[in-house]
């Protein structure tokens, strides 16, 4: 079976590249095809993302964005961050800086159901569900075997297989792999005051509590920890987790109620050695994991997909999808971009998670100064309203 272009992984990301690529014959290859679901008013997940306003225009150009139900999405106007020492804060505010929203909210489950009902209907495509990628051989085109034993032909293989991912040990590609020495506790709760469209985020000398803004009174939370903290906040019941979380956002939403089980994930940092080689393209988590600190791991992911579908389908290219210095053009164009976002996460979590008081007088005193200087607010927003 010939394809132009074969996405293995069918991920936020892999499922976005193949959208991304509608004009192309598409193969994509995934582990499992998301369970259609009926979303329960009352029932939302604790895996969410916080997609920029860039993230949302591209999901949109590529008709996924409003087939998603909008009492399942969340706007985010406003945002505070808090430092260390009780006074230092920093807040960002949609109005103040002349766009509509910072962010929205959408669950995992949500935005997958959308990205595969579009996929369902796309002309030009085939899904390979539940299939795995086993094999990869590169030459003047890709071949690619399934683990039913099926063989795929392509002249471009583009690898959005997350963090693990398979193509890019099968083709070589060196991954560094970092670990931060935090677990993200994740979890929902309902809240006992308004959250008013606000994301918070506490910076606690090491650890940092993120409670972004659900539907009504409830909020999601990212609090990336110690794995030993993680493993004593897993344990708590319900009752005491909420009272654990209402202490550490200093009652700032008043009284807070376990709506799930927390899930724990581990934390690392990955850097791919290269996003290309002749014939094959890494896109999303497979390419770059960073720390979910700023909440840009899926929105850099989203940003691969768009960037490659746009060089892909734009001017015909002369020697197909799989051209080396096409695809070459896609890694300089996103490397500068991946490099930034990179260096500002792992600073921040380098910058708050210093030990001694120096360290924490300046940090404190950055996030202060940072918040009443509205053009370097400003840089920051344009930044990650990418
Ligand atoms: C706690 C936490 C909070 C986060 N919050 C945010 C946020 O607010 N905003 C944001 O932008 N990002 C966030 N992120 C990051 C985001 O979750 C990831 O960047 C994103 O999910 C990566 O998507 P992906 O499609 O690249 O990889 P994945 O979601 O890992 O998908 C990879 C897919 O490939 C499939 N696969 C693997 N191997 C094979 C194979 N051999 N053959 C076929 N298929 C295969 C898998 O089954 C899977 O479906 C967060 C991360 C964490 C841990």
């Amino acid at each position: 079976m010939r394809f132009d272009l074969v996405v293995v992984g069918g991920g936020a990301v892999g499922a976005s590249v193949a959208r991304a690529a509608r004009g192309l014959s598409v193969a994509l290859v995934a582990g499992a095809r998301p369970a259609a679901a009926r979303f329960a008013p009352d029932d939302f997940e604790g895996r969410v993302y916080a997609l920029s306003p860039g993230s949302v225009e591209f999901l949109r150009a590529i008709r996924v964005w409003d087939a998603i139900p909008p009492d399942r999405l969340t706007p985010v106007h406003a945002m505070r961050v808090f430092g260390d020492d009780r006074a230092a804060s920093m807040t960002f505010d949609a109005y103040d800086s002349g766009v509509a929203e910072l962010a929205w909210i959408v669950e995992d489950r949500v935005l997958q159901e959308a990205l595969w009902r579009a996929l369902d209907a796309q002309d030009g495509l085939e899904i390979f569900a539940p299939a795995r990628c086993e094999a990869i051989a590169l030459g003047d085109s890709a071949r690619i075997t399934l683990d039913d034993g099926r063989m795929l032909e392509a002249d471009l293989v583009v690898g959005a297989d997350g963090a693990e991912s398979f193509v890019r040990a099968a083709a070589g590609i060196a991954a560094r792999e970092i670990p931060y020495g935090q677990t993200a506790v994740i979890a929902n709760f309902a809240c006992e005051r308004p959250h008013g469209n606000t994301a918070f985020q506490w910076f606690q000398g090491g650890p940092i509590l993120a409670l972004l803004p659900l539907p009504g009174d409830r909020v999601s939370m990212v609090w990336s920890v110690a794995p030993e903290r993680a493993a004593e906040l897993m344990a708590l019941d319900a009752d005491a987790l909420g009272r654990s979380v209402c202490e550490a956002s200093k009652s700032k939403l008043g009284a807070i109620t376990a709506l799930c089980p927390p899930q724990a994930y581990p934390l690392r940092r990955i850097t791919a050695s290269r996003m290309v080689l002749p014939h094959l393209a890494l896109a999303g988590d497979a390419a770059h994991v960073v720390h979910p600190l700023a909440g840009q791991g899926l929105n850099l992911g989203l940003q691969d997909a768009q960037s490659l579908g746009a060089i892909l389908t734009g001017r015909p290219p002369v020697r197909g999808p799989g051209d080396y210095l096409l695809l070459r053009r896609y890694e300089r164009e996103r490397g500068e971009a991946i490099l930034a976002m990179r260096a500002a996460v792992h600073g921040l979590h380098s910058l708050f998670g210093a030990a001694g008081p120096a360290a924490r007088r300046l940090r404190n005193a950055g996030l202060n100064l940072t918040d009443r200087m509205p053009v370097l607010k400003n840089a920051l927003l344009r930044h990650a309203l990418r």
